[in-house]
């Protein structure tokens, strides 16, 4: 893992020679631009032109042999494991240099190698391979066309581009944008630009079996492995590392494995006039000695900064948007551009949290089945969220051998002794105070107010309580219209105005 990943890429790859690299457009993510140009060694090979966006200049985004060249964004966490079976020692390979090598060795099956945060694309002979992580918490686009494709890693950056791409195996429409595809998460697709030749295969399915293990042996693995997934997240030894805090129990277990060692650690808490949970983070953050900062913005400035939220995320689903409103906020507050910064977000998905009144074991468990099975194109992981502001960040709760150990343990062990999350709990007792390892779950958005703040500014310009779910969801529309289809800067997209156009459209009065 390189300190400063590559945090995402547009790329044409085409049959015919590119004039230039192109621009970067000033209206996505902040980083260095990397230009990407890339000159075919045989005839049939593609050519690739545009650009990465790196946290640095000296990021690495492409390497090649052999006639196989490989573009990453992100990062991968299991480098001395994947050296060990490449033959190399992983030490002075960039990312993406080690991608190439298990290619080298492996072939696409490669891909199914690597447990990271990544968007590859990869290119041999005439083909090409764009590949999403596991869980495609990069989210990764395409746009075919006659003479090549599009990929990037916001959708925002193919909206204009001419051509109506074919429904190729493994993608899916992108919402609100023609042309444009989704490559689904744990996938890699081959394409062969200028044709509509294409195939999928699986690198990664959430499990449906379930594991049963002792209680002893469950906590004592997922204390194990999520201490590695921290671990491989935090860069070098001494490099500093934020952890944005809530005081629940995910994030407070991530600030426990990380501070473990002596690194000095920064936690971060917002709150708003609504609610804050800055009494249960100060406890977590006093118990392990972090550097901690509570941050406070009024919940109609918060909901005011929705149009950042959907340009980041890029999905028109409001209630998710309610979930990464406050994260949105949070980065775009913190000062030094560069940050690295680990979350507890998505624990709850494998674990069954957000269902903590759910009692029958059954019901838990066809719970996490399906939200593990309707995770895809949420973008809740989406770096871009970060990436807007500068920063990096990453979330060790959806390691791929979290996840998986996660999700796959039975539900008895996920609800017990009257408690949810228990075996996370548990993993964590020695580390965290006893108040924090048995507070109740409190959702994001409850503990900030983002839902209420959203729905209270709608009440008070008189938006009836039966309107305001699809108010909510038109607005959703129109910010992602604006911001992404439209490629406006979301600093110039006014909240009012959104709301006058919504309301107006649904023949709603607006009492100002
Ligand atoms: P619990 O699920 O037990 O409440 P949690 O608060 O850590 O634990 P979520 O509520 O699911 O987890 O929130 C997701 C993540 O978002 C948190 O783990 C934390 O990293 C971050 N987060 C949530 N609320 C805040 C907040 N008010 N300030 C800073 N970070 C927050
Ligand atoms: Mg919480």
């Amino acid at each position: 893992m390189g300190s400063s990943p590559i945090i995402g890429f547009s790329i044409h790859l085409g049959t015919v020679a590119p004039t230039d690299t192109g621009s970067i457009p000033p209206w996505v993510s902040t980083g260095h631009a990397i230009p990407v140009l890339v000159e075919p060694k045989t005839s049939g090979e593609p050519y690739w032109s545009g650009w990465a966006l790196a946290g640095d200049s000296r990021a690495t985004a492409v390497a090649s042999h052999d006639g196989v060249t490989v573009l990453l964004a992100g990062e991968l966490y299991h480098r001395a494991e994947l050296g060990s079976v490449v033959g190399e020692t992983a030490d002075g390979l960039s990312d993406a240099e080690l991608l190439l090598a298990c290619w080298l060795r492996y072939g696409p099956s490669g891909l199914r190698l690597c447990n990271g945060r990544f968007a590859a694309v990869v290119a041999e002979n005439d083909s090409v391979v764009v590949a999403t992580d596991h869980a495609g918490t990069i989210p990764l686009y395409l746009r075919t066309r006659p003479d090549g494709v599009d990929v990037a890693t916001e959708a925002k950056v193919l909206a204009e581009g001419a051509g109506d791409s074919f429904p190729a195996p493994g993608t899916e429409p992108a919402p609100g944008l023609t042309g444009v595809r989704r490559v689904q998460a744990g996938t890699a697709v081959t394409l062969v630009p200028g044709s509509t030749v294409a195939e999928a295969a699986r690198t990664w399915r959430p499990p449906h079996h379930r594991l049963i293990v002792s209680p002893d042996e469950a906590v004592n693995r997922v204390a194990d492995v999520l201490d590695k997934a921290v671990r491989t997240r935090l860069g070098g030894p001494h490099d500093p590392v934020t952890a944005v805090l809530s005081g629940g129990i995910d994030s407070s277990s991530v600030v426990a494995l990380a501070s473990g060692g002596g690194r000095p650690v920064r936690t971060i808490s917002l709150g708003t006039d609504i609610g804050d949970e800055f009494a249960a983070a100060r406890v977590v953050a006093e118990h392990l000695g972090t550097r901690h900062h509570e941050f406070r913005c009024s919940s109609e400035e918060l909901v005011r900064q929705l149009p950042w939220a959907v340009a980041a995320a890029e999905i028109v689903d409001a209630e998710v948007l309610e979930y990464l409103l406050p994260l949105v906020v949070l980065y775009r507050m913190v000062p030094n551009e560069g940050t690295r910064i680990v979350t507890g977000y998505g624990a709850d998905i494998p674990l069954g949290g957000m269902h903590r009144t759910t009692e029958r074991l059954h019901s838990l468990d066809e719970v996490i089945a399906f939200d593990m099975g309707t995770f895809d194109g949420l973008n809740e992981l989406s770096p871009v969220l970060g990436s807007m502001a500068g920063h990096w960040t990453t979330h060790p709760f959806w390691d791929r051998d979290v996840l998986d150990l996660l999700t796959a343990l039975e539900p008895g062990l996920k609800r017990r002794d009257g408690r949810d999350k228990w075996v996370l709990r548990e993993a964590m007792r020695e580390l965290l105070p006893t108040a924090t390892v048995t507070r109740p779950k409190l959702g994001i958005h409850e503990g900030s107010g983002t839902s209420s703040a959203w729905s209270q500014l709608l009440r008070r310009v008189g938006v009836a309580e039966s309107d305001l779910a699809s108010v909510k969801t038109a607005m959703a529309a129109v910010f992602h219209r604006r911001t992404v289809r439209e490629q406006e800067p979301p600093g110039e997209v006014s909240f009012d105005d959104v709301l006058d156009e919504v309301m107006s459209e649904q023949n709603l009065a607006v009492t100002r």
